[in-house]
């Protein structure tokens, strides 16, 4: 008999998923956390800090009012990190509140501790004063997430030189950062600041930035960017970053020297596991501290199953909920449909971005014809009254079934537009629907039967050429 049906360690949306399903079905459960980290760093230092921080921004700057009550337009001059702070803070502390009353709800015993395997059932939780406590479980599931990878060559010092975890802690908004890393959460972390009146320097190795994105939202976003004053430095690789009195010089490989009161290191993340002891349940990570699965998130030992960002790829919140929850349906025997084929991808950019399904490059790379339908923000009564004039939906329609292949879309609301055309992809729905839907007006969500219009002339007028 072991302690737990189910163990759980880690406490992000992953872990926090699989606890609560595997309760649903009636199973003693536990999750084990480390203090002051319920929720993961999705909660804490992650997903919800840094949304907070960017509607606080928006907010308190007011550079979506600028469109109507012009250039000089602020809600207040000084933006300070208190101000900042004090949302965040708020946000935080409401979500571990939701969180710690779900698992209580749900009778989810919350080990407090780090867990670290002492066999393939069992794992020791030890706390921060060294206690230890063994716990036993018949399934075990790992989501245990990531830390922020730093190059051994820079030295970090909290201060200065930081990483995503650290820009949460800066004294104050600096005058000029330097963003190492156009993934993106340098990205999102780059619009903040640059609305704030930060003077921001990007710096990327590679010559595209999110190029897992649709080419001409990705140049829309650059566009606006810049004129934000971001400086975006693509090809090039940082040699050293050195700490002076008033802050750091970052030098590029080219020879390149950037002056910055902040440097921001957001290059990629490394799994959660150098501490976890995987080799004692007969488990290993790979070089970036990630565990193999396969499609029901099972490691090599079928009854240890691993969910979230400490598998990789896509590393989102919105997807480590779902692996968790297929994990645990899965560990308890309950029938499931593995994740969806389809899952969406929101970026919180300035403005923001989102979609789903294919890219027109990946559509011409398997030479998949399409057409494309536009629908532009400004020519919408919406968008006229919420003063975006940049927005636009893309969708992009197969000529031979008339089914959407894509979705994408750039300004405000992106991430919830979205969902509509994930909805109609995910039942089979055609252009034609869209074509035939009535949408509230005035909406933003109306620019998905411009959009469709667009592309369904377009395919008519290649039928009239083809007579
Ligand atoms: C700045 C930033 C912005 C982001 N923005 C978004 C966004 O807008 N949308 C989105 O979908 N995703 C976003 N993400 C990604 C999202 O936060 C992650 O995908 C998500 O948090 C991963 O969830 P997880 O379940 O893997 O666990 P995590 O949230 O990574 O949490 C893992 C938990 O496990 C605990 N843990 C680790 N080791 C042990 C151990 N040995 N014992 C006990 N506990 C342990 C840790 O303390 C941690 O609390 C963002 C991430 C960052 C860093």
């Amino acid at each position: 008999m072991t302690d737990f049906d189910v163990l759980v360690i880690g406490s992000g949306p992953g872990g926090q998923k699989a606890a609560i399903a595997a309760a649903k079905l009636e199973k003693r459960v536990a999750v084990v956390e480390r203090r002051n980290m319920i929720g993961g760093v999705c909660i804490n230092t992650g997903t919800i800090p840094s949304k907070t921080l960017r509607e606080a921004v928006l907010y308190l700057t007011g550079l979506n009012q600028r469109e109507m009550y012009g250039q000089s337009y602020r809600v207040k001059d000084d933006v300070t990190v208190a101000d900042l702070g004090i949302r965040t803070q708020h946000v935080i502390g409401r979500e571990v509140d939701v969180i710690r009353s779900q698992l209580s709800r749900n009778h989810v015993a919350v080990l407090t501790g780090s867990a670290r395997f002492v066999d393939p059932y069992t794992v020791d939780v030890i706390d921060e004063q060294g206690r230890d406590v063994k716990v036993s479980a018949s399934k075990i599931i790992v989501a245990t997430g990531t830390r922020p990878a730093r190059p051994e060559s820079v030295e970090f010092d909290e201060e200065t030189i930081i990483d995503s975890d650290g820009i949460l802690n800066l004294p104050t908004v600096p005058d000029s950062l330097v963003v190492v890393g156009a993934g993106v959460i340098g990205i999102e972390y780059a619009s903040m600041f640059a609305a704030l009146g930060t003077k921001v320097t990007v710096v990327e190795r590679r010559e595209r930035m999110l190029d897992f994105c649709d080419l001409e939202i990705v140049e829309a976003l650059k566009y606006h960017l810049r004129d934000l004053a971001v400086t975006f430095r693509f090809g090039e690789t940082v040699a050293a970053v050195e700490k002076r009195p008033r802050g750091a010089i970052t030098l590029l490989e080219s020879g390149k020297k950037i002056p910055a009161e902040t440097v921001m290191y957001s290059a990629g993340r490394h799994g959660m596991t150098d501490e976890l002891g995987l080799e004692a349940a007969g488990l290993a990570a790979d070089d970036r501290g990630r565990i193999s699965v396969d499609s029901f998130y099972r490691t090599a030992v079928p009854h240890i199953y691993a969910v979230g960002d400490v598998i990789g790829f896509p590393s989102l919140a919105a997807t480590s909920m779902e692996q968790g929850r297929i994990a645990a349906h899965h560990a308890c025997g309950e029938p499931l449909r593995g994740l969806s084929s389809q899952q969406p991808i929101g970026i919180y950019s300035i403005p923001e971005v989102s979609f789903i399904g294919q890219t027109e490059d990946e559509l011409t790379r398997s030479h998949v014809p399409f057409e494309v339908g536009i629908s532009r923000y400004r020519e919408l009564a919406r968008g006229q009254i919420i003063g975006d004039t940049y927005g636009m939906l893309k969708l992009l329609i197969s000529p031979e079934d008339r089914s959407l292949l894509g979705v994408h879309v750039f300004g405000t609301g992106a991430t919830e537009l979205l969902h509509i055309g994930q909805a109609v992809m995910g039942c089979g729905g055609t252009v034609d629907y869209l074509v035939d839907a009535v949408f509230n007006y005035p909406t933003l969500a109306e620019s998905y039967k411009v959009a469709a219009l667009d592309a369904v002339n377009k395919l008519r007028r290649v039928a009239k050429f083809e007579l």
